[in-house]
């Protein structure tokens, strides 16, 4: 099996302080805790960030704040930024506006969603725009499946041209109102799968470590952090987003699967950087 690609999604939009106290909210919070996942093993840090009220925002100069502030430590993760945060909360011009900033990756949430109580919305409208801007800004998107439709959909835009291979897929798995946590939803999924693809899982509460287990095994890449899941045990809570990517850098040594550098993980996922450098 290929080396693991660790991610880690240290904040999201919906954990709060009043769930644990473990979360980043600021920027420095964010990009220390950045760090520490790096050192644990994560290739990937996906972040989202937060105003100065705990809400989810989509200010450029924040999510660049963050990444100064990891890549001034000498710390070489891929930065993701989020996308999809502000659905539902700002306009999607303002979801749109950070990926002119050129992060390496950034997430693309491939269609709409019941998500708990609320909906989560991705018109395709927004979605073919979006994909047009990270293209040419040289935007390596992680395409979120959250249940089989959008992996059609995908392969829709991937046939007109508007996502370019190699495709990177995260399957977001056991939110509610998207496809279950189960071996036999990732088995489907995987199967369906474009040709030049990669992808990870990751799950919400409780599923997160089986999936990403399920995943390893399967030979696919996986997703951890406080954004889908807040406990570590029964009743208690992870103290970081690094000691979820300690137990899954663990594991897979146990498993005999070595653990991605952020150097391999830019090659095998085709951030663009390193496409144009090798062009
Ligand atoms: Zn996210």
């Amino acid at each position: 099996m290929e080396k693991l690609i660790i991610s880690a999604a240290t904040t999201g939009s919906k954990t709060m302080r009043s769930m644990t106290p473990y979360v980043p909210i600021t920027e420095e919070e964010i990009a220390q805790q950045a760090v520490d996942c790096w050192r644990a093993g994560a290739a990937i840090v996906h972040i989202h960030v937060r105003d100065e009220h705990e809400q989810v925002s989509c200010d450029a100069d924040r999510y660049q704040k963050v990444t100064d502030l990891v890549q001034a430590t000498g710390c070489d993760v891929i930065m993701n930024w989020s996308t999809g945060g502000g659905a539902g909360v700002v306009t999607d011009e303002a979801r749109t506006a950070p990926v002119r900033l050129s992060p390496e990756v950034a997430s693309f949430d491939c269609g709409s969603t019941n998500f708990g109580d609320g909906v989560f919305i991705n018109s395709p409208r927004f979605l073919e725009n979006l994909a047009r801007e990270m293209d040419e800004h040289l935007v390596t998107p992680e395409i979120e499946i959250f249940d089989s439709g959008m992996l059609e959909y995908a392969r829709e835009l991937i046939d007109r041209g508007l996502l370019k291979a190699p495709h990177w897929f995260q399957f977001v798995l056991g939110v509610r109102g998207g496809a279950p946590a189960t071996a036999r939803e990732l088995c489907h999924l995987v199967g369906s799968l474009p040709p030049d693809s990669r992808w990870s899982v990751c799950a919400i509460g409780r599923h997160q470590l089986p999936m990403n287990m399920v995943g390893m095994a399967m030979g696919g890449h996986v997703r951890t952090g406080l954004e889908d899941n807040i406990y570590y045990g029964y009743r208690q809570l992870a103290t970081s987003n690094a000691q979820l990517v300690e137990r899954l850098a663990r594991l897979a040594g146990e498993m005999g699967r070595e653990i991605a550098s952020p150097a391999e993980a830019r090659e095998m996922i085709g951030v663009r950087a390193v496409r144009a450098g090798a062009a």
